[in-house]
């Protein structure tokens, strides 16, 4: 990108809305929930861009989840995800369009295509927003944290690329009624422009921990733990409660759960109704992953934990006092057939 004349000539903002096996990630349709705020802010459009190959009807979707324009791409090519195709496609609809922000998901495939087209465009990339806004000047501002504060960060030139994670941000409620143009792009993609073919897809299947971004109920284990064996604790109130088992980076890295479950900003953001944390502290990087959860239960020692000024409801004391207590009232109350909702999720095995 130019000058300040050749930076004015970038409009809009753009939400690469990805999609696997012909159905739409969620991450894009969350990023279209914030694209909205932030199009509506500058006074310019937001745009999704569709890639695939027989995927016409998601545009539905896009239109619904607050997009003012699709951009179409189909070729049979495009029908599975290959770093390089998609990364030419996207180059040159940005070369020939100039949007002002482009918003990816932070997802496997997103995270191996945004820094590369990043570099292709000879423009900035902020990976793992926790939250976007625009300055006086109608700069994006890209918002995640550093250390216990929330840096905001500037791109000088354009597009301004970012990626958030899923969960990050929350959807929009759908408008079914919402119109749009879509415009379909003859793209010319050749087998010979990749040095890559996909061979096969082998699906792995989900950990016996379960999948914490799509957990209704979490059960958060931190530091507070001490070992290893103490984190049964967490496996029992989870497997009571019928909720997925969760950690801080700290637990993480001790190996007492494997990265699959780290909730933050170095690992997944998760939203569920019901969040537990016992003997977590609650720094900035924990929270951002987590403090969209419904109802927040935190259980630590240190009254003055970070972790209290975002819970539903605080538990001052000993963890190794409090969840004994609590796991027998909860079995008591099971026995005697009280009416607790359990949640939906199936329940994941208890590894011990
Ligand atoms: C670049 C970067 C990225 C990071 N990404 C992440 C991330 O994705 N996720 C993440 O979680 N962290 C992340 N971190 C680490 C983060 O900064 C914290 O260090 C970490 O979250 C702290 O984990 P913790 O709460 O388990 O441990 P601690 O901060 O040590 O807290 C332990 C808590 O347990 C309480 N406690 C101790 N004993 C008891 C007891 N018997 N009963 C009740 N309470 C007790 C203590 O009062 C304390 O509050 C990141 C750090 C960096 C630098």
């Amino acid at each position: 990108m130019g000058g300040a004349e050749e930076s004015a000539s970038y409009k809009g903002v753009w939400v690469f809305a990805e999609q696997k096996d012909g159905n739409l990630r969620g991450v894009g349709l969350e990023l279209l929930g914030v694209g909205r705020r932030l199009a509506d802010r500058l006074g310019e459009e937001l745009v999704a861009v569709l890639l695939g190959c027989g995927i016409e009807e998601l545009a539905k979707d896009l239109v619904a989840y607050g997009a003012d324009k699709i951009i179409l791409a189909e070729h049979e090519l495009l029908g599975r995800y290959t770093t390089e195709t998609y990364m030419n496609v996207l180059a040159e609809l940005v070369y020939k369009y100039k949007p002002s922000v482009l918003l990816m998901g932070g997802t496997l495939n997103g995270r191996e295509l945004a820094p590369r087209l990043a570099a292709r465009l000879s423009t900035g990339i902020t990976a793992d927003c926790t939250d976007f806004d625009i300055d006086k000047d109608g700069h994006l501002l890209q918002i995640k944290p550093f250390s216990k504060l929330m840096a905001k960060i500037k791109c000088r030139t354009k597009p301004q690329m970012a990626t958030a994670k899923p969960n990050a941000f929350k959807r929009l409620k759908p408008d079914w009624s919402r119109k749009a143009t879509v415009i379909r792009e003859e793209v010319k993609v050749s087998p010979n422009e990749t040095r890559t073919r996909v061979i096969e897809v082998v699906k792995t299947t989900n950990s016996i921990y379960g999948n914490v971004e799509e957990a209704d109920a979490i059960v958060a284990g931190g530091r507070g733990l001490g070992s290893k064996e103490n984190f049964k604790l967490i496996h029992d109130l989870a497997d009571l409660l019928g909720a997925t088992v969760a950690g801080t980076r700290s637990v993480v890295d001790r190996g007492w759960l494997p990265a699959s479950q780290q909730v933050g900003q170095s690992g997944k953001m998760v939203t569920p109704r019901l969040y537990i944390a016992v003997g977590i502290s609650g720094a900035t990087y924990h929270t951002v992953g987590m403090q969209k959860s419904e109802v927040i239960v935190a259980i630590n020692k240190d009254v003055k934990a970070p972790i209290f000024q975002i819970a539903t409801y605080g538990i001052v004391g000993d963890l190794f006092e409090i969840l004994p207590i609590f796991m027998d009232r909860l079995k008591k109350e099971y026995q005697e057939g009280v009416d607790i909702e359990q949640p939906s999720e199936q329940k994941p095995s208890n590894p011990y």
